[in-house]
Order: structure tokens, then C-alpha cells, then sequence
């Protein structure tokens, strides 16, 4: 069975000269899915915009229309570090709907991935760090409303802590909230989740899995969900510019598999995000981002 993928990499945004945001990836990562072969055109969406409705779940209704009609302040703006433009509305819709879409999906599928999302640094009434809506957050409380899911957990391997993410279900003990992060990495005020863990930058691959297996099934066995939602960003990786971690493409792999079976083990559907990834060359992340896409498929 194919595995069915989201991309709104066609919803592009412009962006000034050297900025820091590549959004370069989401394309370079949907040619490459479509030239590996992994995913045959029939099983490669792309998303509706997400419902105002659904994404009204988790953001105020403030924050909402100053995204949508592009008044939100300078400040507003910085802190989210892109510029407002309609292009930016359109992609943020269309991302938090290929999360939707794909967990959706998942329930019925089993494993599923947008090729983008996983913006866990989105509050409910502001964005920060790259993040304008939280799609992870945005499509459970989805899911709960229309009583297809009670219970989720959110297992967030970007190297970034998910404060958005955890903020919003803070004091929800129908959400399980996990994050592996670097202890040192922005943001530098963490808000706690269920279960943290920190780790020192330098980490490599055989300290990281080992941490991973020890935290895994207490997730799971606290949190037993309905639904996993994987973040499974890149920035972890050895060559990329703000992650100061040191995982390799295989411990990245061997990372993904891990999750995956877990899952797998007690049945419980899994619908992937990419989360972040900032190579210093960008094809080291998309080559991440690739490898979890063939790992997933295997499921
Ligand atoms: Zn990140």
C-alpha cells in the first residue's frame, strides 16, 4: 500500500536575499519524492486550505484575522521572522491542511505525512520562530470536535523545544505532549510538556537513540493515544546551521524507525510533519526529510 502524501509546496513565499528561512526545501523535497519513485502520483495531495473553523480550535480570533487580512504589527511580524504577505496566508492555510488531511488519513491508512508542517512554535494568539499557525495542535483538536479521536500524543523530535505545542495543551490530559530537544537551543523560555527531554549540544547518534528508546513506551503507555503525530524535522542532523546536535542521515533513519515501530507495535496510526531542517547545504535536509518519506513508506 502506497504511502499518501501532502504537499503545498506550489504555495510559495518570497522572501528577501539570504534570509534564513529556506523555502527552497518544500520543493526541492517534493521533486525528490516524485523523482525517487517512493510515492506514485496518486498518493501525492495537495491540501485544501484548512478550514478557519478547525484552525479557530486553537487560535484567537484575533490572531486569526490579523493573519488573514495583514494587519498584524511589525513586531507580530518579527516575531514570526517572515514577512506578511498573501502568498504567506495561503501557504499557512495550506499547510495546516495537509496535516489535517494526513492525519486524517492516518486514521484510516495507518502511517501518512505532509511534506511540510510540524510549526510547533505557534502560540494561540501569536507566532514565533518561522511558525504562523500550529497545524499539529490545529488538527487534533480537529479530530477530538468531530469524535474521531480522544486521545493523542505528539512526539516532537525537531531539535527545537515545541513551546507553541505545549503551551496550547498545557493542563490537557487528553494530549501528550513529548519533546526531545537541545537543552541550549532556541527557544530559549521553554514551557513544559508531558515529558521533556534535553539533550547536550554535541549529541550524537548513539546517546540520542538510547534517549529515545528509554522515553518511547512511557509515551506511549502514559499517553495511550489514539493518534501519533511525528514531527520528524531534520535539524538534528550533523551538518545543519542552528541545530548543534550531531546525528547522522543513519542515526536520523534508525531515529524514524524507531518511532515507527513503536507505533506499529500497539497499533496506533501515525501521521508525519517534517518539521524544521536548515542544512548548511539545504539538500542535507532534504535528504533527511527524503529517507524518512522512503522509511514511511515501508510501513
Ligand atoms: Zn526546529
Amino acid at each position: 500500500m502506497a504511502l499518501h502524501c501532502w504537499t503545498s509546496a506550489r504555495y510559495t513565499i518570497a522572501l528577501p536575499e539570504g534570509h534564513r528561512f529556506p523555502i527552497a526545501k518544500y520543493a526541492l523535497l517534493r521533486d525528490a519524492v516524485i523523482a525517487s519513485g517512493l510515492v506514485p502520483p496518486s498518493a501525492l495531495h495537495e491540501p485544501a486550505r484548512a478550514a478557519v473553523d478547525s484552525v479557530r480550535l486553537v487560535h484567537t480570533e484575533r490572531y486569526v484575522n490579523a493573519v488573514a487580512s495583514g494587519t498584524l504589527s511589525e513586531a507580530e511580524q518579527r516575531r514570526i521572522g517572515l514577512p506578511w504577505s498573501e502568498s504567506l496566508v495561503e501557504r499557512s492555510f495550506r499547510a495546516v491542511g495537509g496535516t489535517c488531511e494526513a492525519a486524517s488519513a492516518a486514521l484510516d491508512r495507518g502511517v501518512t505525512m505532509n511534506l511540510a508542517g510540524g510549526t510547533h512554535h505557534a502560540f494561540a494568539d501569536h507566532g514565533e520562530g518561522f511558525c504562523v499557525f500550529n497545524d499539529v495542535a490545529v488538527v487534533i483538536r480537529m479530530l477530538q470536535r468531530d469524535g474521531r479521536i480522544r486521545r493523542a500524543a505528539i512526539v516532537d523530535l525537531d531539535v527545537h523545544q515545541g513551546n507553541g505545542t505545549h503551551a496550547i495543551f498545557s493542563g490537557d490530559a487528553s494530549v501528550y505532549t513529548f519533546s526531545m530537544h537541545g537543552g541550549r537551543n532556541y527557544p530559549f523560555h521553554k514551557v513544559a510538556g508531558s515529558l521533556d527531554v534535553e539533550l547536550a549540544d554535541g549529541t550524537g547518534d548513539d546517546a540520542y537513540l538510547s534517549a529515545l528508546s528509554d522515553a518511547l513506551p512511557r509515551v506511549l503507555a502514559a499517553a495511550s493515544p489514539d493518534l501519533v503525530i511525528y514531527l520528524a524535522g531534520a535539524d538534528s542532523h550533523e551538518g545543519d546551521r542552528l541545530g548543534r546536535l550531531c546525528l547522522t542521515f543513519d542515526g536520523l533513519a534508525r531515529r524514524d524507525v524507531m518511532v515507527l515501530d513503536a507505533c506499529r507495535e500497539v497499533g496506533i496510526p501515525v501521521a508525519i510533519t517534517i518539521a524544521g531542517g536548515y542544512g548548511r547545504d539545504i539538500e542535507d535536509s532534504v535528504r533527511v526529510h527524503l529517507n524518512t518519506v522512503r522509511i514511511a513508506s515501508q510501513y
